[in-house]
């Protein structure tokens, strides 16, 4: 099964894309956590892509299509993926149906998780995340047990280089310009489907699997 995480920055694609991990059994593909993964290995891709991240933009189409296709193409990704934060343009929807075509593949859903663009800026300005285990907590609405510690495994919470005010703000903009268009898109292709993203983790992740069915991995 191939699954899209669609939805602004803020609005629980990654949450729910571990959840589904786990209960899929597929592995999450995540564009934002390669590109920080190289930004804090420091290499080439890291350095070009830096200054674009923290400033809220987009990383351009061809760099994040070859990290798609290179993590696809791993052996746990043959039944399947959850795809988180990519493809987050139009262009990129388009390179990446044609891949699938290429191999025979389609995407199964589309989950567009939709929440208020007020409740968005809060949500992500008390955001805080582990740097060992990439757990995420919020300074207000879900602190952690001990302040600056993960409830998880102990590790050191931080705030990412972009979940400050004014690049959530622009972050937002670009994926209202950029992302949501996709929204449209997918809709045409009726693989579209509606997450109401504002109530508990556990609600949604009901919600979501109502909508793909018990799905295991294939069936
Ligand atoms: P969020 O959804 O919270 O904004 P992500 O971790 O998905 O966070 O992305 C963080 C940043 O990484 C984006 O603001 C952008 O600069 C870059 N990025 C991630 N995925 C893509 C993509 N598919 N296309 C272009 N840039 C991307
Ligand atoms: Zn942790």
């Amino acid at each position: 099964m191939n699954l899209i995480l669609l939805g602004p920055p803020g609005a629980g694609k990654g949450t729910q894309a571990k959840r589904l991990v786990q209960r899929l059994g597929i592995p999450q593909i995540s564009t934002g956590d390669m590109l920080r993964a190289a930004v804090k290995a420091g290499n080439a891709l890291g350095q070009r892509v830096k200054g674009i991240m923290e400033g809220g933009e987009l990383v351009p189409d061809d760099v994040v299509i070859a990290l798609f296709k290179e993590r696809a193409s791993q052996p746990d990704a043959r039944e399947g993926f959850i795809l988180d934060g990519f493809p987050r343009t139009v262009g990129q929807a388009q390179e990446l149906g044609k891949i699938l075509e290429e191999e025979g593949g389609q995407i199964d859903h589309v989950l567009s998780i939709d929440v208020p663009v007020e409740n968005l800026v809060t949500r992500l300005s008390g955001r805080r995340t582990c740097r060992a285990c990439q757990a995420m907590c919020h300074v207000e609405t879900s602190p952690p047990r001990r302040p600056g510690r993960c409830d998880q495994c102990d590790g050191e919470l931080y705030q990412r280089a972009d979940d400050n005010e004014e690049t959530i703000r622009e972050r937002l903009r670009v994926y209202k310009q950029q992302t949501e268009p996709l929204i449209t898109y997918y809709g045409k292709e009726e693989i579209l489907r509606r997450i109401p993203g504002s109530g508990s983790v556990e609600e949604i992740f009901k919600t979501i699997s109502s909508v793909i069915g018990n799905g295991k991995a294939g069936g």
